[in-house]
């Protein structure tokens, strides 16, 4: 049975309850010490990072207030100096890592090469018998020419501005429970990888590659996307693929000869039309069209019309099914007289389910949550990360263990500064726990 201390905070001796129990704060002012719960050897760490919340503060706030859009390379390299300076108190070997350019269709139909900013891989004990890996990215929804640029405070808790979430915040949170971990003494059985990447917002073209060798030399995945305001994780994702279909038929003057021509602009609508119906026909799945392009003067029968399309599912199941239903539509196109489709893209991330090596790292995280007073839950979302990268090429991830807030991907963007601290040590004990064996990782 354990027994339940409550100590005020200014009256008790800290120390000596520290010397004989574990103890850990619950609310303001009051402590609570549990004789069973063998927290002493982590809390002098927790409580650092206690200290570390204005320091957090400080540097998200100088973060977001650098622009880091995706296409913004001279921005992300202007970041990814400070970046690499601010990491330096976690040690290990950091280099910049070369991305592969982003491939991309042009309004023309033609494939077009643009170059990424390089990422950011630090590492230490990378030959350590349990390796865990931390990821998060630098780049944001927001070009160096949008509106959405500064950083204000709107209340004691709250921090508006481009990225304070996503995924700046993150980086703090990944920086400290780092640091901790390196303070704790405890760290030497854990060896990690942490990839800082430049290119998620826009689905991580250039740096899957990496993604996946990472997967590959590390046992556990930990990335730094925001999680709910109330502190709800994300548990299984769904995936989500991009497709650009090129459609070309021949042209004509449509006074003289329009009999001759053969519209890509018609052979688009159908496959418009056949694509939206497979929402009705897919369970699981969504098409969404999201862009079109075409044509020109009107009297000339159009040569080109290009088609840019999502699509979603739940799970393996309707991905193998609306992939399927998409190469069937665009065949079915390609059997009209004298038109053309060239479909590129293709699923950008798979969908992520909670299996069991992924279910074991979420109870490890949800007893960590226990010992810091928080209640961890989990729940599924449409939306995608690298964490559905890093769980297709076999690594147990959890990808939300970044700070609390929301409005994300719009000017409204928000970050509840309570959660830097919060989150850093779940994560910061996670990573305690591991490298002392207290929590198993047996490569479930
Ligand atoms: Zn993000």
């Amino acid at each position: 049975m354990a027994v339940i201390l409550f100590l005020n905070r200014k009256g008790c001796d800290i120390q000596a309850a520290r010397r004989c129990v574990a103890y850990k704060k619950v609310n303001r002012g009051m402590i609570r010490a549990d004789i069973h719960s063998g927290m002493s050897r982590y809390q002098p760490t927790l409580d650092w990072i206690d200290s570390q919340h204005d320091r957090m503060v400080g540097l998200v706030s100088r973060w977001a207030g650098m622009n880091t859009g995706s296409a913004n390379v001279a921005g992300l390299e202007a970041f990814t100096a400070d970046l690499v300076a601010d990491f330096e108190p976690v040690g290990g070997d950091c280099g910049l890592v070369a991305l592969a350019p982003c491939v991309s269709i042009d309004s023309g139909g033609v494939e077009r090469q643009r170059a990424l900013a390089p990422a950011v891989r630090i590492t230490k004990r990378g030959d350590a018998g349990l390796r865990v890996f931390l990821g998060i990215h630098m780049d944001t929804v927001y070009g160096a020419d949008h509106p959405f640029q500064s950083v204000k405070q709107i209340d004691a808790n709250t921090l508006n501005g481009p990225g304070v979430a996503d995924a700046k915040g993150g980086l703090a949170v990944m920086l400290v429970a780092l640091e901790a971990l390196e303070r704790s003494g405890l760290a030497d059985g854990l060896g990690w990888e942490v990839l800082v990447n430049t290119d998620e917002e826009i689905g991580s073209p250039g740096s899957l590659g990496l993604l996946q060798q990472c997967a590959k030399r590390n046992h556990v995945g930990l990335v730094f996307e925001p999680t709910h305001p109330d502190g709800t994780l994300v548990g299984a994702r769904g995936g989500s693929g991009n497709y650009t279909a090129v459609i070309r038929g021949k042209p004509a003057h449509v006074g003289r000869d329009f009999g001759q021509g053969r519209s890509a602009i018609d052979a688009m609508a159908v496959m418009i039309t056949a694509l939206s119906s497979l929402n009705e026909s897919v369970a699981g799945a969504v098409v969404n069209v999201g862009r079109v392009e075409g044509g020109g003067p009107l009297n000339v029968v159009p040569d080109l019309a290009i088609c840019r399309f999502n699509v979603r599912a739940v799970d393996a199941a309707a991905q193998g099914a609306i992939e399927e239903s998409v190469e069937r539509v665009v065949d079915g196109v390609r059997q009209r007289d004298g038109v053309t489709v060239e479909l590129h893209g293709g699923w950008t991330s798979p969908p992520k389910p909670m299996d069991g090596p992924t279910g074991v790292l979420f109870d490890h995280v949800a007893a960590c949550g226990r010992d810091l007073g928080l209640s961890i839950r989990w729940e599924p979302t449409g939306g995608v990360c690298d964490g559905n990268k890093l769980a297709a090429a076999g690594l147990a991830t959890v990808d939300s263990l970044g700070p609390r807030g929301g409005r994300i991907h719009s000017g409204d963007e928000y970050l509840l500064l309570d959660s830097l601290t919060e989150r850093a040590k779940l994560s910061a004990l996670l990573l305690m726990k591991l490298a002392t064996g207290e929590l198993a990782w047996r490569g479930e």
